[in-house]
């Protein structure tokens, strides 16, 4: 059976009104199922007519609708059809339902470090009928009541607050307000927990048992953040927080960073950091953290009403995760870590094929949706709705925002009710804005002409090539040792699609370096003039701004993509400038280019293993220079380890994982020292006895993690043929353990057993889809072979995406994967 179509969902939703759901889980019922009975109460606008009910059970044990029995037999794929629907209705479904080693539907985890179990349901987008029988759309939203028969010891928590004190092996939860059934949650284990409470609202975090130290280390900063989140959004937002209870449970192999489920935010149990943390990675997570409280409005108590509108719950969510942060904890340099981070991942979507609007993204079927999770619903979104903001000023912004709240809290809304409320608000075009920004696809370029006389700057000029207006900064730079400094009020100009705007302001301050989108306000692609460019290339890491680093070193990076910047000049910034910048986030995103995509596909073959030792001789200057923050220091570590290809290197290599040599304030953290083993054995330098000492040093999931991408990187015929059958094996792997496979496969080996296993991998990607879309984006994203950019790899890739029967994740993946190839030639060839 399909994926839930539009039309369906438009038809089901005119049709059925649900009042209620009544679930109970048994989770008692040994490892492989467990009993979902639900009772559902709804209304129906046409008596006498037919709809669905979405399942996927194991086993369908009996289906009752109003008193009558329907025929289990009649479930076709997911759906049960449901006959002669009466005004006022009650369907009884009791099934057997599978648990998930995907994350995809009521997850199951078995902890390698003491053997517990924990489960959590994940059920965005679709897959809540692998939970509970349900009419499984956003906007058919109603109130959930939950039980749950549990193990004994077990805790539980929910969408809703727990009903009373609960007896040993059983959990009763309130009746939640009304929910989207996506947004279904219950999370089970003998979790570790600490309370705490702000403002009115009880506040719980919770994890595995085996993380209890690190999330009592976490707790205070989880916290801190938390608390500083909902105080700033209840500043902004006239809505209290709506959802009673708030609840943060960090969980295993997880797909997602985080889920918003109403009341009981799920996290990736990476963030509890059981490895050394850089300030970078503290800064996402209050982000993240910021983010999910964000979608407690955005998404949940105001939810799109079909899947075409995911920005109006991810761009929202990201741009005040972003500004929360930053406005409100102690990580006041978000924005930078924005620019310096998560822009690339929009812009590298937007230059792509498979760019779409941010609103309106076309989403037919519900498998569309997961595909659009995408750097344009996220990070250009967010840098839309930033100068949506600059455009319309705080005030006006907040007060359309709060009238759409009051208009469709609890309800369902689209792109319409959004710019009505912020036209009614502001008394500006917003609909007109939004044709243009909203609507179209692609990014501009914004272009600096700067016409001089000898030294003298005698006009300067933005460009507006692209087919959108923008009001952004310029910022004007001149040299006051040791600084390149920008005047301060760098002025903002509004310039016309396809127009030309002269700066005056900035003639008078003769400035050495010109940039547009100074603040970064704007989704822009930027062109310097040579000048300006020259003084880049001389003095980058003088730029005194910490964000215009960012943007600077973003630009470098977007010539090197389009090919008008040579990798290895890029290459040569690194090794000029990387020492002088002092944003770990900025550090980190540099080092990460540098070595996955200049060095891993933009440098021919013959050309990786020198390209590699210029990073890996800029990240080794900042582990060891002089005045460099323990911060910097980590992020360089990583570098240096990630770059390390030379005998000297990956001897030194060695002498760290013996706990040598590495200067004060780091060091190799389990999951650090698992990225050096892979090094190593890449390179025939280790192998099952150095991996069976480090999981004994420390075992438990991360270390099966980290084993898994060394051993996968082993070169020998043998290695490759078990990591390749692990990873095409049915329920083999967890996905975790799939993407840290895929991780270390492509690292080493015999160029012809290689090229050989690129004609497999697309030979046996179609068959593997089979095993869902969380499988597929594993193996399509990181299995494709991206450093084999040659033609044939290119023939291969097309003549998979001919293929009958493609899953809409498998095309969209493969498909920009393939762009991406197409790209990395076109830069070799320039
Ligand atoms: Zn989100």
């Amino acid at each position: 059976m399909p994926a839930l179509q539009r039309t369906e969902a438009i038809l089901r939703a005119s049709l059925l009104d649900v009042r209620s759901y009544t679930i109970d889980l048994d989770v008692t019922r040994g490892p492989d199922v467990f009993g979902s009975t639900t009772v559902i109460r709804f209304g129906c606008a046409e008596p006498g007519s037919d709809s669905f009910v979405d399942l996927e059970p194991v086993e369908l044990r009996r289906a009752v609708l109003n008193g009558r029995p329907l025929d289990p037999a009649d479930l076709d794929g997911n759906r049960l059809a449901l006959p002669g629907l009466a005004a006022e209705n009650e369907l009884l479904v009791e099934a057997d339902m599978r648990y998930s080693r995907t994350a995809e539907g009521l997850h199951r985890y078995t902890d390698p470090a003491d053997g517990e179990v924990y489960l959590y349901a994940s059920c965005a987008p679709d897959l809540a009928p692998k939970v509970f029988a349900c009419f499984d759309q956003p906007d058919l939203k109603a109130p959930i009541r939950l039980g749950v028969t549990l193990p004994q010891g077990w805790k539980a928590f929910a969408n809703g607050a727990p009903a009373g004190p609960g007896e040993e092996g059983r959990r009763e939860f309130a009746e939640t307000k009304p929910i989207s059934t996506y947004l279904f949650t219950v999370v089970a284990g003998p979790l570790h927990s600490v309370a705490g409470e702000h403002d009115g609202i009880p506040l719980g975090l919770h994890a595995r048992r085996s993380l209890a130290a690190e999330l009592e280390r976490e707790a205070d900063e989880l916290f801190e953040v938390t608390r500083a989140s909902f105080d700033r959004l209840h500043e902004l937002f006239e809505e209290r927080y709506p959802f009673g209870e708030y609840h943060q449970a960090f969980m295993p192999e997880f797909n997602w960073g985080a889920m918003e489920n109403p009341g009981c935010v799920v996290f990736r149990d990476e963030m509890l950091f059981r490895s050394t943390p850089t300030d970078a990675d503290r800064e996402s997570r209050a982000m993240v953290i910021c983010h999910e409280m964000a979608h407690m409005w955005f998404g949940d108590l105001v939810t799109m009403k079909w899947w075409d509108d995911l920005w109006l719950n991810e761009s929202f969510a990201e741009m005040l995760g972003y500004r929360v942060a930053a406005e409100s904890t102690r990580f006041t340099l978000a924005w930078v870590g924005f620019a310096a981070r998560r822009k690339a991942w929009g812009y590298d979507a937007d230059q792509r094929g498979s760019t779409h609007p941010v609103a309106g993204n076309g989403t037919r079927s519900v498998a569309e949706a997961v595909v659009n999770f995408d750097g344009i619903s996220y990070a250009k979104g967010a840098s839309v709705l930033r100068q949506l903001v600059a455009w319309l000023g705080d005030e006006a912004f907040f007060a359309g925002i709060n009238a759409y709240f009051a208009r469709h809290r609890y309800g369902n809304a689209e792109l319409a009710d959004f710019l009505a409320a912020l036209g009614e608000a502001s008394g500006k075009d917003v609909h007109g804005w939004a044709e243009q920004w909203l609507r179209t696809s692609g990014v501009d370029t914004l272009r600096v002409e700067v016409e001089r006389d000898g030294a003298k700057v005698r006009s300067v000029a933005v460009v507006n090539e692209g087919s959108r207006p923008h009001l952004v900064g310029v910022g004007g730079y001149a040299m006051v040792e040791p600084y390149l400094r920008a005047w301060p009020g760098a002025p903002a100009v509004e310039v016309p699609a396809g127009g030309r705007v002269l700066v005056p302001a900035l003639v008078e301050d003769q400035p050495e370096l010109v940039v547009p989108n100074h603040g970064d306000l704007t989704w822009a692609k930027i062109r310097l003039d040579e000048a300006s460019w020259q003084v880049v290339t001389e003095s980058l890491a003088q730029v005194e701004d910490g964000l215009t680093r960012a943007l600077l070193w973003d630009h470098a990076r977007d010539l090197v993509r389009d090919g008008e910047l040579a990798p290895a000049e890029y290459l040569r910034l690194v090794e000029r400038h990387l020492g002088g910048e002092t944003v770990v986030s900025t550090v980190e995103a540099v080092l990460a280019f540098a070595v996955n995509d200049v060095a891993g596909r933009y440098l021919a073959p013959e050309r990786r293993a020198a390209g590699l030792a210029v990073v890996a001789g800029a990240a080794r200057s900042l582990l060891f220079g002089a005045d460099v923050t323990p911060n910097l220091r980590q992020a360089a570590l990583r570098g240096a380890l990630e770059s390390s290809v030379g005998e000297a290197e990956l001897a030194e290599l060695q002498a760290w994982l013996a706990g040598d040599g590495l200067p004060g304030g780091v060091s190799l953290s389990p999951e650090l020292r698992w990225v050096a083993l892979a090094r190593l054995a890449a390179r025939g330098r280790a192998g099952e006895p150095e991996f069976g000492a480090e999981l004994a040093r420390d075992p438990g999931t991360e270390a099966e993690v980290g084993a898994a991408r060394a051993r996968a990187a082993r070169p020998e015929p043998d290695a490759k043929a078990r990591a390749w059958q692990a990873m095409f094996t049915d329920g083999e792997l967890s996905n975790h353990l799939i993407r840290a496979t895929a991780e270390g496969f492509w690292r080493s080996g015999a160029e012809e057993q290689q090229q050989e296993y690129v004609r497999r991998y697309f030979a046996e990607l179609l068959g593997a889809a089979r095993r869902g879309d969380a499988v597929v984006r594993m193996l399509g994203h990181f299995l494709f072979p991206r450093g084999y950019a040659t033609a044939e790899t290119v023939r291969l890739a097309e003549e998979c995406l001919r293929a009958d029967g493609l899953t809409p994740a498998l095309r969209r993946v493969i498909g920009d994967e393939l762009d991406d190839l197409r790209r990395a030639q076109r830069v070799r060839e320039a």
